[in-house]
């Protein structure tokens, strides 16, 4: 078995939707990034490839690439899940912590699980998304921006 962590980051701006795990959620802000910023689904990429000892997000799909600009990071997944696939495991099991302070995001948690599912051919019920507020505190309290935590099992075939 191996284990693996991801973290992400990005600052809230105008003019973008908000899409967390390929969902769409309705708020007057989205993420500021080179592709659409799903800070989720970035920390979950992070999290498997770290778990392959295959580096970061970052080295995959650099942002100084025009193909990768304003993809879907559902994309990105699909490839990262491929790579899992190749290198002979299959995953466990997902559970990530977002941390925002508004919109509340609890109404959209079981579509953004289902979606995941979905692309990582994984059963629901072993993906877990939690999402809390920091408290008021520092650039998430103050609205700025938002991050994602992931920890991933991943077993050998
Ligand atoms: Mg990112």
């Amino acid at each position: 078995m191996k284990i693996g962590f991801g973290y992400d980051s990005h600052r809230f701006c105008e003019n973008r939707p908000l899409v967390l795990a390929g969902v769409k959620i309705p708020f007057e802000k989205g993420l500021a990034g080179h592709s659409d910023a799903d800070v989720l689904v970035h920390a979950i990429c992070d999290a498997l490839l770290g778990a392959m000892s295959e580096e970061d997000i970052g080295c995959h799909f650099p942002d100084t690439d025009p193909a990768y600009k304003d993809i879907s990071s559902m994309i990105l997944l699909e490839e990262v899940c491929s790579l899992v696939r190749k290198k002979g495991y299959t995953i466990g099991n997902i559970d990530s912590t977002m941390i925002l302070e508004s919109p509340r995001i609890r109404p959209y948690v079981q579509a953004m699980k289902n979606n995941l599912a979905r692309f990582l051919h994984l059963d629901v019920k072993n993906i877990n998304i939690k999402a809390k507020t920091n408290e008021g505190m520092g650039f998430i309290g103050e609205n700025e921006g938002m991050a994602a935590f992931t920890v991933v099992i991943l077993q050998k075939d």
